[in-house]
Order: C-alpha cells, then sequence, then structure tokens
C-alpha cells in the first residue's frame, strides 16, 4: 500500500505555482511597484541590469559544483531554496521589465508554432 502511494507521488507531475497565471504575476509585480511608487526607478535600463544581477546571484549557487542532474539531488534542501528564490527575483525582474517594455513575455500561440 505505501508502495502504490510513493509511486502515485513519483508520477506526479511537476508544476511551477498553483493558479498563478503569467499575466497575474505580472499584475502582482506591477501593484507591487505602483504601492512603493518604485515606477520611477522601473525603467527598462535599470530592470535589465536588475535582472542580469539576480541571475549572477543564480549563477553563483551553481558555481563551483559541476554538472548537476535534474532535480538538484547535488544540492542541500537550503541550498533549493535558495535556487528557487533567485528563480523567483530574475523572473519578478523580467516580468517588470516586460511591462514596462510593453512586451508580453509569452505569447503562447507564436511560441508554440516557433518549435514545432
Ligand atoms: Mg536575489
Amino acid at each position: 500500500m505505501e508502495n502504490q502511494s510513493n509511486s502515485k507521488q513519483t508520477q506526479q507531475e511537476h508544476t511551477f505555482t498553483e493558479g498563478l497565471s503569467f499575466e497575474g504575476f505580472r499584475q502582482i509585480m506591477k501593484n507591487f511597484a505602483n504601492d512603493r511608487d518604485w515606477n520611477q526607478y522601473h525603467t527598462p535600463r535599470n530592470l535589465l541590469l536588475a535582472f542580469t544581477g539576480e541571475v549572477g546571484e543564480l549563477c553563483e549557487l551553481f558555481q563551483w559544483k559541476g554538472e548537476v542532474s535534474e532535480g538538484l539531488p547535488e544540492f542541500s534542501e537550503e541550498e533549493k531554496i535558495r535556487v528557487g528564490e533567485e528563480m523567483a527575483d530574475c523572473l519578478a525582474y523580467l516580468t517588470r521589465l516586460a511591462d514596462q517594455c510593453k512586451i508580453g513575455i509569452i505569447q503562447l500561440k507564436q511560441y508554440q508554432e516557433k518549435w514545432k
């Protein structure tokens, strides 16, 4: 019985979030900036530089690890949490950058067509 339960867990599809769309995330980040009057600082150039900085923070976590495997078994649980946090930082700045540039990140139909 326990093996069946474990088997179901391993067969579950990995998901990013539950019930949060890219558009929903864009709106959350826009509201976050508006509430703090940060639009004056969120110019495309500043957002791009901030995004690049966060990519650097993410890269730092992988630095000196060598090649890593799917699921990051080489990382501690604490390191995996940090990876997720830095990915979220990257996504937040990339989302703000796209929003301030008035460019949609995910135009799914076009993206699907591109990779057919
Ligand atoms: Mg960060």
